[in-house]
């Protein structure tokens, strides 16, 4: 293991002993991990849950269900989360997609190889990177890690920054240094964004940080 990934492992096992396992993703099964994917974009996870049980009380919660619901009912009820006229947009392109491709089962979805996976998902109108890495790693349990703006504080401010600044050079830093596994992976990105909402915040909270010894900042 080269020396980044072993600060990488080091930072992994603190965050670990300090917070302990976090149990992701909150959501019941694979489909609401996807519908979470998207309706999280851009809001708070407490959002979300409203949103889904308002559709889980309509018994919406299917993607047939979610196709036949108009759309401007399917945007009532999601608009705890925000933006919700453009994810009705995207929960209806989603759920066309796995019809019209995969006869709405999601076993032959997540039976691509994560490349083909990945780039499917990126083709669906509203996917963007952390939306298809966190489907591919919460919903088809598949090694890919998820970048998002926790993340790249926090390894910025630990120093670790790679060189650009992109989504895929953040990435790559965990996928090259750290073994490819999935449970490490779901792990690791949840510590993450726990740390980076509690203690690594805008105004960090330095005192109280367990990467204290680890961190230039
Ligand atoms: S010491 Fe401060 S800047 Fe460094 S990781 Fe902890 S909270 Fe963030």
């Amino acid at each position: 293991m080269s020396a980044i990934g072993d600060a990488l492992l080091e930072i992994y096992h603190r965050l670990l002993s300090h917070y302990g396992p976090q149990h992701w993703w909150p959501a019941e099964d694979p489909f609401e991990v996807i519908l979470g994917a998207i309706l999280t974009q851009a809001t708070a996870w407490t959002n979300v849950e409203q949103a889904l049980s308002n559709l889980k009380a309509e018994t919406a919660l299917t993607p047939a269900a979610l196709r036949d619901l108009p759309r401007d009912r399917l945007a009532a009820l999601i608009r705890p989360c925000g933006y919700y006229n453009a994810k009705a947009v995207k929960v209806k392109a989603f759920v066309e997609r796995l019809g019209a491709r995969y006869g709405d089962d999601l076993g032959q979805l997540f039976a691509l190889e994560i490349v083909d996976l990945r780039r499917e998902l990126l083709s669906i109108h509203g996917v963007g990177e952390e939306t298809a890495d966190s489907i591919i790693l919460y919903a088809a349990k598949k090694p890919v890690f998820v970048i998002d703006a926790y993340t790249r504080r926090i390894i910025r401010r630990l120093g670790l920054a790679p060189e650009g600044d992109s989504y895929g050079a953040f990435q790559a830093l965990f996928t090259k240094k750290l073994p490819p596994e999935e449970k490490l992976y779901n792990e690791y990105h949840a510590l993450l964004v726990r740390h980076g909402k509690e203690v690594c915040r805008k105004a960090p909270r330095c005192q109280n940080c367990c990467l204290r010894p680890l961190c230039p900042y």
